[in-house]
C-alpha cells in the first residue's frame, strides 16, 4: 500500500491542505503502507521551488513525514510526452483550437470542477484545416471520450469516504485537455502518468476533486494502468460556506506558526473536528494512527468558525 501528497507549491499551506494531508498520511500509516511526496509544479506561473522548500518544511513539522522523494513534476515531461503520445498513436487525440472564451461562451453545463462540458466544436477538423490554424497559433490537445450511450464512457467506482460513484464523461465533462495551447501538460494527466509510476495504490485529497475521478480512471484504463484507490475528505470552509483558501492569510501555517500555534493543537483541533479524536484533542499524527478508521470521518464540510479558531488559539490566551 503506498500513498502520497502531492502539493502544489502556490502559496503557504492552509488549514484544508494541513486536514487532507494528515487523513492520507493517517490512511497510510494505519495500514503499515509508505508515503510518496510528489511536488505539483507543473504550472510555472503558480509554482516557485522557495514555496515548495517551505511546505516540505510545514510538513515535517506537523509530523508528516514521507520515504520517497521528493519527484518534482517539473522534471517529468518526457514521462508525460510518452503517454500523450501513445493516446495520440492511438487516435485517441486531437488539435482543439478554442479559446477560453469560446469555451466560456457556450452555455452548456459544467463539470464539476467548474470547467465546461466541451461541446465538441474541433472534434471533426479536418486535418489541412488544423494544420493551418497550427501554423497561426500553438493549440491544445483533447482527449476524445466514447459518445453518451457506449458503456466504455459510463465509470464506476468506490470512494473510501462517499461511496459509490458514477459518471458518464460525454455528458459531465466531454472531451477533456490533456494539454493545454501554453504546452503545459493537463493536471488530469500528470496525476494518473505519476500515481501509476510511482507505485502509488491509494490517493486521498479534498473532495473538490471527486470529480476528477472519472477522467483519471479512464485514462488509467487507455494507458493500462489500475487504477489506485479513491478516498475523499471533506474541505474546510469560512462560516460564510466560501472555501478556506489563500485568502484566509491568518489561517495559513506561515501565521499561524508565527503566533506560535502548536503542531500537536493544529493536529489535535482537526482530527476532532472531523470525527477522528475527542474535543480538545492535542496530539502528534502518530499518536492518532491507532484509532484512525474512514469510518469515523465526518463527510460534511468542516467550519473553521470562531469555536474552532479559539480551540487552536487557546494555549496563547
Ligand atoms: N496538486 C493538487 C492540489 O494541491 C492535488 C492533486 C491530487 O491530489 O490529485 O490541489
Amino acid at each position: 500500500m503506498r500513498g502520497r501528497f502531492a502539493p502544489t507549491p502556490s502559496g503557504r499551506m492552509h488549514l484544508g491542505n494541513v486536514f487532507a494531508a494528515l487523513v492520507a498520511w493517517l490512511s497510510v500509516r494505519a495500514a503499515g503502507g509508505e508515503m510518496v511526496l510528489r511536488i505539483e509544479d507543473l504550472d510555472p506561473r503558480a509554482a516557485s521551488r522557495e514555496r515548495a522548500e517551505l511546505l516540505m518544511d510545514d510538513l515535517r513539522w506537523l509530523g508528516l513525514d514521507w520515504d520517497e522523494g521528493p519527484f518534482w513534476q517539473s522534471e517529468r515531461g518526457s514521462a508525460y510526452d510518452d503517454a500523450i503520445e501513445r493516446l495520440a498513436q492511438a487516435g485517441l487525440t486531437y488539435p482543439c483550437f478554442c479559446s477560453r472564451a469560446e469555451l466560456h461562451a457556450a452555455s452548456a453545463p459544467h463539470a464539476s470542477d467548474g470547467t465546461p462540458v466541451y461541446a465538441g466544436t474541433c472534434r471533426g477538423l479536418a486535418a489541412e484545416e488544423a494544420a493551418r490554424r497550427a501554423s497561426v497559433r500553438p493549440p491544445a490537445t483533447r482527449l476524445r471520450v466514447p459518445d453518451a450511450d457506449d458503456p466504455a464512457g459510463v465509470i464506476e467506482f468506490c470512494d473510501l469516504a462517499y461511496g459509490p460513484q458514477r459518471e458518464v464523461l460525454a455528458r459531465e465533462c466531454g472531451d477533456f485537455l490533456v494539454r493545454r495551447s501554453d504546452g503545459v501538460v493537463a493536471y488530469q494527466l500528470a496525476v494518473v502518468v505519476d500515481d501509476a509510476l510511482m507505485g502509488v495504490t491509494q490517493v486521498v485529497r479534498g473532495c473538490d476533486l471527486l470529480g476528477s475521478c472519472a477522467r483519471q480512471i479512464y485514462l488509467c484504463r487507455l494507458l493500462g494502468f489500475e487504477p489506485p484507490e479513491y478516498g475523499h475528505v471533506p474541505l474546510l470552509v469560512a462560516p460564510d460556506g466560501r472555501r478556506l483558501s489563500k485568502r484566509e492569510k491568518d489561517l495559513d501555517l506561515g501565521a499561524l506558526r508565527e503566533r506560535g500555534v502548536t503542531a500537536e493543537r493544529v493536529v489535535g483541533t482537526l482530527a476532532a473536528a472531523a470525527g477522528l479524536a475527542d474535543a480538545g484533542c492535542v496530539a502528534t499524527p502518530a499518536e492518532l494512527v491507532h484509532g484512525f478508521s474512514w469510518n469515523r470521518l465526518c463527510r460534511e464540510d468542516i467550519v473553521a468558525d470562531e469555536a474552532l479558531l479559539g480551540r487552536l488559539r487557546a494555549e496563547k490566551l
